[in-house]
């Protein structure tokens, strides 16, 4: 099962010519989330060639401009399309008034429907086939939320050798017990999934974290994600602007996803003051703390794998 990231726009508080504003896709299966829409979130969308109608679910951060000015955008784009789902947007208190706002001041006609749902307090806000998404607060200067979309567990590895020992024919038998069902043997003796499967194998996690404070308890909500998207959005020497702003450096990003002992951390939201060749000081910040850093960049596309 196919489980992708784009990153639709890596900058903070102002789009540059070559950086949109904060977004990510995350692509499962063909189904696509997004975590924030930012200023030129539909421009990429175009760029990638993404099918963006079959966006299931908005998942905002927070009501500051560069992370939700985007989404009248899209909103518009996909007014008249065939879609019998609905889109789902969820996010921090006012993130309907929004929404609502811009439907009615800009007369769109949307013909299907938008179901907003506000968070505010962090649990389980969206259940899909085989996942859920969590949302849990974050520090900054107005309510905000970070997101991790975590697959449910899998079964074992099968280990056709024990099947044969069991009695079990090769063939639908087998594939019955990779699939959890109890099956019958060719002697009538009942053959149990775990006795031909290993250890069951977590699933993958993604994790979303934007404009923030640091504190340790991110580091809880993001562990062991295999693809960690955090805020990046300044050099060590700004860390006392950093604070005053709630926002965090590259540095203390990396010091969290080191704690939470993610698999890749990608930094994004950085300050528009960066140029693309200042960000290799935040990278080399970051690195030294966790080497599995990355810098994201706009249209970048991360595959997430299985650990296994
Ligand atoms: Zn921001
Ligand atoms: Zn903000």
């Amino acid at each position: 099962m196919n489980l992708e990231a784009f990153i639709l726009g890596s900058g903070g508080m102002m789009p540059l010519p070559n950086r949109h504003l904060t977004s990510v896709l995350l692509r499962r299966e063909g189904e696509l989330f997004l975590f924030d829409a930012g200023e030129g979130t539909q421009v990429s969308l175009r760029k990638l060639n993404l099918r963006w109608k079959k966006i299931s679910v908005i998942f905002v951060s927070h009501t500051h401009a560069d992370h939700v000015t985007g989404i009248p955008g899209l909103l518009m784009l996909s007014s008249q399309v065939d879609r019998d789902d609905p889109l789902y947007i969820i996010g921090p208190p006012r993130i309907a008034e929004y929404i609502e706002t811009s439907r009615r001041v800009l007369d769109m006609y949307i013909n299907y429907e938008i179901i907003v749902q506000e968070v505010t307090e962090p649990g389980i806000v969206y259940q899909g086939d085989g996942f859920h998404v969590r949302a849990f607060p974050l520090r900054h200067t107005k309510p905000c939320y970070g997101y991790t979309l975590e697959e449910d567990w899998r079964p074992g590895m099968f280990h056709p050798e024990k099947a044969d020992a069991l009695g079990v024919p090769r063939g639908p038998l087998w594939a019955q017990l990779q699939a959890g069902e109890t099956v019958t043997a060719a002697d009538g003796s009942e053959v149990r999934p775990d006795q031909v499967l290993g250890e069951r194998r977590s699933g993958r996690k993604f994790s979303f974290v934007t404009d923030t404070l640091p504190f340790s308890e991110i580091a809880d909500e993001v562990h062991y994600s295999d693809f960690f998207v955090c805020e990046g959005m300044f050099e060590r020497a700004l860390e006392e602007t950093a604070r005053e702003k709630k926002h965090m450096t590259a540095e203390q990003a990396a010091i969290i996803a080191e704690a939470a002992e993610v698999k890749k951390l990608a930094l994004i939201h950085y300050s528009p003051r960066y140029t693309e060749y200042d960000l290799k000081q935040l990278l080399k910040e970051a690195q030294s703390i966790f080497p599995g850093t990355i810098l994201s960049r706009d249209r970048m596309v991360y595959p997430i794998e299985y650990v296994d």
